[in-house]
């Protein structure tokens, strides 16, 4: 999980006029607010000053739309809405889903959002949410800003184009920054600045001095006045700072520019007006940094590599996502092989949760083998499994260690996805090989996740138990891995009611759902009561069945995770018909239909079965629901088969056939 690197408005000390926009601002009821205009003309400060208590999302050129969720989901859940971020750490991310689950996380909290630099954004999918957003939000505000005005093509959005400031804001905002200036000076100024705050604070520094050379390129002069008039650690911090496209933490500064005169330096140029400061983080305005990127000196290699080290010993995906960026920028093989293990330690979910982002950073370096290991790995939670094969057979021959142990792990998973479980085996041979001559139990532990899953496909069941007690053994022994084991624990329970060991299958569920719930892993808990309903259902203690798969039903209606709803809901409607509960079986059965009529799950059409089941024990005509359900499930056979199975526990089935 991300940390939330940023959501505070800046905070706002001096600010002079924008009464008419405060005003203008305030009264606005669409529940999306662009304000547009050039860069440093105070999109961000008015921003801040109406909506003080906004949570801030500033875009950044890679982040896609990943990110966004993320911390908006973190945020929400702050606000006691945790839907989002339970959604999103179960390793879900539809677009349709995310959508509707923020609008609702924004309509009940009545949030404000606002989206700093939209011009920067290159996901689609923020704009396409923002104008969702403006056609369905009733309470909660989106407030976008950008240089150029963004064309959402919908209705609900209110368009505001930022100017200067007014005669006497701008000389309120000069004499406060720099003291007295000639009425005369101002007057050239105002005409050149147009009340351009940005330009008027340069300018205040620069001052006096000449003005006239001005009007070419103002810009341009202003900042070459105020840094000619720089000490030369302010210059060195300046631009260290401009060597980053993204807004640095202080804790960042310290690394790169040493702990030693940063903050007396770092705040004259935020006085200056040249560094500025959002919460934690600072940054240098866009037109600062086009300029001192054209007068940099500094050694931009030994500042990245600072960095990517800082990066790194944040321990956070995002963090991780940035620093693999910088190590591929400097193209040091070493520093990527570290990354990469990192993350097959560390982050092996984040192929999963940050695939979007992951892949864009990563595309960068294609042909480098470690890169390409980790491609395979995208394309694969893709579902390419040929393609996602082909890359790590590549790879095999050029890597050693535990990246070797990854590469053969992930052709012998690709292989039983595909169900060729003769070329699965021999991968596996090879990474057994590995495994018993290595001391890491990460590696074993590769090794007898994939053997348990080897021998599941086998159908053998003795065999795949031993090898997931060995998982749960090399877990337990590494310490700290609620996730995994949580899963294993369901697996071990899956194979034990397999093999007819309902009592045992219980034990383990019921451990799985304790872990899970112990470190908050409401997804893993609630597949657990899922399974728990089933065993109960076999066991036909239907009271127990109903019981367990009523909390996984509202869990994963809640979460938006149809498949898994449809799942428990089905369970729960034959244990109400194995109880007799006719009513109840025949509402979860019109809701499973209802389901199908907006996802293409096919087990839906169960619903018509059931409903069907209900209205026969009712004495009622029920044939021609039999018939609907065939029909939807037609070219399913074995599902239906399956179904009725299942069914004939509770009903008499040979009336079906
Ligand atoms: P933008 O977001 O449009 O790029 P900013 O809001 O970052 O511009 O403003 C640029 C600079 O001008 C900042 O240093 C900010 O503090 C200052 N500024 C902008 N508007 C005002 C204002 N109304 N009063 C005082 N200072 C302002």
């Amino acid at each position: 999980t991300p940390t939330v690197v940023k959501e505070e408005a800046p905070s706002v000390e001096d600010f002079f006029g924008r009464e008419s926009e405060l005003k203008l601002l305030s009264s606005v009821k669409e529940p999306i607010l662009v304000i547009y205009g050039m860069a440093g003309i105070g999109k961000t400060t008015l921003a801040a000053k109406a909506f003080p208590d906004a949570f801030w999302y500033p875009v950044r050129e890679g982040d896609g739309f990943e990110y966004f969720t993320w911390q908006v989901g973190l945020y929400l859940n702050r606000l006691g809405y945790p839907d989002l971020i339970e959604y999103l750490r179960a390793g879900n991310i539809e677009e349709r889903e995310v959508f509707e689950i923020i609008l609702r996380g924004l309509e009940k909290t009545g949030a404000v959002i606002v989206v700093d630099d939209f011009h920067r954004c290159r996901d689609e999918r923020l704009g396409r949410f923002i104008a969702f957003l403006a056609e369905k939000m009733k309470t909660g505000k989106v407030v976008v800003l950008s240089r150029e005005k963004p064309r959402f093509g919908v209705r609900g959005v209110f368009y505001l184009k930022l100017d200067g400031l007014d005669v006497e804001s701008s000389y309120e905002l000069l004499t406060a920054k720099g003291g007295s200036v000639n009425i005369e000076d101002f007057a050239e100024v105002y005409r050149l600045t147009r009340g351009h705050p940005l330009a008027l604070i340069l300018f205040s520094q620069a001052y006096p001095g000449s003005v006239d050379a001005a009007a070419e390129n103002f810009f341009e002069f202003l900042l070459e006045e105020v840094y000619e008039r720089l000490s030369d650690e302010e210059k060195l911090l300046l631009q260290i700072i401009s060597l980053f496209g993204e807004p640095l933490e202080y804790e960042a500064f310290k690394r790169l520019y040493g702990e030693k005169s940063l903050f007396p330096v770092l705040h004259s140029l935020l006085r200056k007006g040249l560094v500025e400061r959002r919460s934690d983080l600072y940054f240098i305005h866009d037109l600062v940094r086009g300029f001192v990127e054209r007068i940099r000196e500094v050694d931009e290699e030994k500042y990245y590599r600072k960095y990517v080290e800082y990066l790194m010993g944040k321990n956070e995906e995002g963090a991780f996502i940035r620093a693999f960026e910088y190590a591929l920028r400097l193209g040091d093989e070493e520093l990527i092989k570290r990354l990469v293990e990192l993350r097959l330690r560390k982050f092996k979910r984040l192929v999963r949760s940050f695939k979007g982002p992951y892949l864009k950073v990563l595309s960068a370096g294609r042909g480098n083998p470690y890169v390409d290991l980790e491609l395979g790995h995208l394309y694969f939670q893709n579902g390419f499994f040929e393609k996602a094969l082909e890359t790590w057979l590549g790879v095999k021959g050029k890597v050693e260690g535990i990246f070797k142990a990854d590469v053969l792990t992930s052709i012998a998973d690709a292989y039983m996805e595909t169900e060729r479980l003769d070329e699965a085996e021999r991968y596996l041979m090879e990474l057994k090989k590995i495994a018993e001559g290595s001391s890491d139990p990460e590696i074993r532990l590769w090794y007898y996740m994939m053997l348990t899953k080897f021998y599941y496909y086998r159908e053998e069941p003795e065999k795949a138990m031993e090898s997931a007690f060995m998982e749960l053994k090399i877990l337990r022994d590494m310490g700290g891995n609620p996730e995994l084991e949580s899963i294993v624990l369901l697996h071990i329970g899956d194979i034990n009611s397999w093999m007819g060991r309902p009592e045992e299958a219980l034990k383990y569920y019921t451990e799985a759902i304790e872990v899970a719930r112990l470190h908050g892993l409401s997804f893993f808990e609630n597949l657990a009561h899922m399974e728990l309903a089933k065993v109960y259902y076999h066991l036909g203690d239907y009271a127990k069945a109903v019981q367990h798969s009523s909390r996984a039903v509202e869990y994963f209606r809640r979460m938006r995770n149809y498949r898994r709803a449809v799942d428990s809901l089905g369970y729960r409607c034959v244990s109400f018909i194995g109880a007799r509960e006719l009513e109840k079986a025949e509402e979860d059965a019109k809701e499973m239909i209802m389901m199908g009529q907006s996802s293409n799950y096919p087990l839906t059409w169960a619903g018509y079965i059931f409903l069907a089941v209900v209205k026969n024990l009712r004495g009622e005509p029920w044939e021609e629901y039999l018939a609907l359900g065939r029909e939807k499930m037609g070219d399913n056979r074995y599902l239906y088969e399956a179904v009725l199975e299942e069914l004939s526990r509770v009903f008499d089935v040979s009336t079906f056939k």
